[in-house]
């Protein structure tokens, strides 16, 4: 097993004349891990994923598969899901999604099967015969996702595979990641959806400006978050308390919300809440995601 598995991109840099798209990208996407790959608009998600891929030359950095740097071969073995999706419109659903496996190597009879597996997969086992032209754009993004997946790939690369979709198709694609994470493959997407991500992805990488901010776990990287949110909900009138260092926030009736530094000793703050007030339910948490992201892109 070599020391480094799957996706490693490292210093990643790409002028487009004026514009430094990328000023130094690092992003990890191990064998069997499901990566979020978080920024604002512009940040240099798309271009990353182009680069990845070899359809834009990067002016510096690296991308290598499996500890080697990426090969032809090795690109053979991606699935990717553009943003801008590029399926051809006078195709059928069953024709393209066979097509683009024999573009990716399979034969006839194993496209042909492939085909028909993935479009059941993704709802549209009964649009075989439709064309492209004629699905919704959510349907056509099914297609998309099955024309990404049906050569087995062992990296799979998602711009923006939530988006437009309605809450079945969101179902089914989280539920399609997980198991191409459970068979090995290193899966990564993009998505502006933070409270999805927060769900379904353990590591995220943070970028902005064309550089990586932060790299992890959703976990460890909240846990390192300078704020906690206390949440405190009383039983009956609301006292005129609030901690000494806390910012308060809006919150519904009955309910005082803070934002307080790290370090405050949650069991004093409670014990000084109750000394006003009857205190019923208490939370004191690191802030989600969106706050984490929002802290680290504009710093
Ligand atoms: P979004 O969330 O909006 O999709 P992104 O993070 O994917 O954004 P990119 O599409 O990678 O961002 O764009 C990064 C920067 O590079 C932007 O300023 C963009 O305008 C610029 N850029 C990307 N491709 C080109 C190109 N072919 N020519 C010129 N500029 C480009």
């Amino acid at each position: 097993m070599p020391m480094t598995n799957g996706l490693r991109v490292t210093g990643l840099r790409k002028r487009f004349g004026e514009i430094e798209a990328l000023r130094g990208i690092d992003l990890e996407v191990p064998r069997g891990q499901l990566v979020g790959f978080l920024g604002p608009n512009g940040a240099g998600k798309t271009t990353t994923m182009r680069g990845v891929l070899g359809l834009v030359a990067m002016d510096a950095g690296s991308v290598t598969w499996d500890g080697s740097p990426m090969t032809e071969d090795d690109r053979h073995h991606i699935g990717y899901m553009p943003q801008e999706r590029g399926l051809y419109p006078r195709m059928m659903v069953h024709e393209h999604i066979a097509y683009m496996g024999r573009l990716a190597g399979l034969d006839h009879a194993t496209a042909d099967g492939r085909a028909r597996q993935w479009a059941e997969r993704v709802g549209l086992a009964d649009r075989g015969n439709d064309l492209i032209q004629e699905l919704s754009t959510g349907n056509q993004q099914r297609v998309q996702l099955a024309v990404a997946l049906v050569h087995e790939p062992e990296l799979l690369i998602l711009d923006e595979p939530f988006a437009g979709l309605d809450p079945v198709a969101v179902a089914t694609l989280s539920e399609v990641m997980a198991e191409q994470v459970a068979r090995g493959a290193s899966v990564v997407f993009s998505s502006h959806q933070l409270d999805l991500v927060q769900d379904l992805a353990e590591h995220v990488t943070i970028v902005a400006a064309g550089v990586t901010r932060a790299t992890g776990t959703v976990t460890n990287l909240r846990a390192h978050s300078p704020v906690r949110h206390l949440e405190i909900h009383w039983n009956g009138s609301v006292p005129n308390w609030s901690p000494p260092d806390g910012e308060p926030r809006k919150a519904p009736a009955g309910v005082s919300r803070f934002v307080v530094p790290a370090d405050s000793d949650a069991a004093v703050l409670i014990a000084s809440a109750a000394a006003t007030g009857a205190v019923g339910a208490v939370s004191f948490e690191p802030p989600g995601l969106d706050d984490v992201f929002l802290e680290l892109v504009s710093r």
